[in-house]
């Protein structure tokens, strides 16, 4: 089964093109700034061959034909024919209370999405602009809707109910949601195989470290805390997100700046973070290479992000009653030694002894991260979203076949 994964933004489309059966990827890209001129396709093949050239993308369905076009291009493509496409599997942001799962694309199934459009304004719109170019370019072909806030609803109403009045939960669905949860899914499903464990028998930290950054208390296999919330602003210090604070600094700084609703949100969404406190970048490599350097708000800005991340492995620890693994993914998470060391510093007395060497060594690879005789495992893993999309998509089409 080939399986056609979109994840349709704002002014992007990426996409991932999988053979389902042997889990493996044949073509990814993305279409850059569609509906604003110049709009350019980034195309590479498994073998290697790569592209990058100007296309015509006034919109998404615009954008999705040109994708689609590549996939079967004599020169770059992947597949001679459009009906060799079998399904599309479909990244939404947000799912809202509906879906604790991935769901096959039906007109009820869209509805629900567009009733969520309203918390997730910037993403839920164009996730159905890709859904319905899907329709008119691949018709009949079945679609799957995966969505980043499924995995955790399992969550428990301590953990989502924000201590604010009730009455904007019934009347708002205002409550705790959390993101990243594909990612987050599948690093526990990896940890726990490494382990040679059930995900069922065990209890595991996720911390997905990248642009965005969350992590997740994962109990038997089912997310019972996360640290992002309403939207993705709230939890970890991210790259330009400024993650937990006190509300009423948001008020003061207002009232002081005269800053209106949508300045205030351009504070928080995209000068704070690593961005905000450094003064740099919100990219953790610059800031891993100013902090070496002595530059201080450099070294502010990596303390700041390590202290937060080891407060919630603390937190989460007690959510739990204690831990049997931990997963570091995402471009930081994956790649760089010193924020896993750093977020593990002084966590031996939680059974928590890190392997410096292997640590060290491991950029962009899956390793387990800990000593022999630590008592809780830590991996860096690599998250595959796509892959987990492509799967549940794979699942889900098969089931109604
Ligand atoms: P996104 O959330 O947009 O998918 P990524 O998961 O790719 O982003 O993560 C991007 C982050 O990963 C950036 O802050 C980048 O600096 C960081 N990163 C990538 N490689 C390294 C590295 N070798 N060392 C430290 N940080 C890295």
């Amino acid at each position: 089964m080939k399986i056609l994964v979109l994840n349709s933004g704002s002014s992007s489309v990426k996409y991932k093109f999988f053979d389902a059966v042997e889990n493996v990827c044949h073509a990814e890209g993305q279409v850059e700034r569609i509906g604003m001129g110049g709009s350019l396709l980034h195309h590479k093949r498994l073998d290697g061959d790569r592209i990058r050239i100007g296309v015509e993308a006034t919109d998404h369905a615009q954008a999705i034909e040109t994708v689609i076009a590549t996939l079967l291009s004599r020169n770059h493509g992947v597949i001679a024919d459009k009906t060799e496409i079998d399904a599309v599997g479909h990244r939404v942001a947000h799912g809202g209370e509906k879906f604790t799962r991935s769901a096959l694309v039906t007109d009820e199934v869209k509805d629900s999405i567009r009733d969520c459009i309203e918390l997730a304004p910037l993403h839920n719109p164009h996730n159905l602009r890709g859904m319905e170019a899907c329709e008119q370019l691949l018709p009949g072909v079945p679609q799957v809707a995966v969505f980043d806030t499924a995995f955790h609803l399992t969550m428990p109403p301590h953990a989502y109910i924000y201590s604010v009045p009730y009455i904007l939960y019934q009347r708002y669905g205002i409550r705790r949601y959390g993101f990243h949860g594909t990612s987050h899914r599948y690093v526990a499903a990896k940890a726990a195989e490494k382990l040679g464990r059930s995900l069922e028998e065990i209890d595991i930290i996720t911390c997905h470290l990248g642009n965005g950054c969350s992590m997740a208390a994962i109990h038997k296999g089912q997310s019972v805390d996360t640290s992002m919330g309403f939207t993705p602003l709230e939890g970890l210090v991210m790259g330009t997100r400024c993650g937990d604070l006190d509300p009423a600094l948001v008020l003061h700084v207002m009232g002081k700046e005269n800053l209106t609703v949508s300045e205030a949100t351009a504070m928080l969404n995209k000068h704070s973070g690593l961005a905000g406190i450094s003064g740099i970048s919100s990219d953790m490599r610059e800031i891993e290479e100013e902090a070496a350097a002595g530059q201080e708000r450099a070294v502010l800005a990596l303390d700041i992000f390590t202290y937060r991340i080891r407060k919630y492995i603390g937190a989460y620890a007690a959510a739990m009653g204690g831990i049997d693994a931990m997963v570091f993914t995402g471009g930081i998470g994956s790649n760089s030694p010193l924020v896993r060391a750093r977020s593990l510093d002084g966590l031996d007395f939680l059974g928590i002894s890190i392997d410096t060497d292997v640590n060290t060594k491991c950029i962009g690879c899956d390793a387990e991260i800990t000593s022999e005789e630590s008592r809780v495992k830590v991996f860096a893993i690599q998250t595959d979203e796509e892959l987990v999309i492509a799967l549940d998509t794979k699942r889900i089409v098969s089931s109604f076949q």
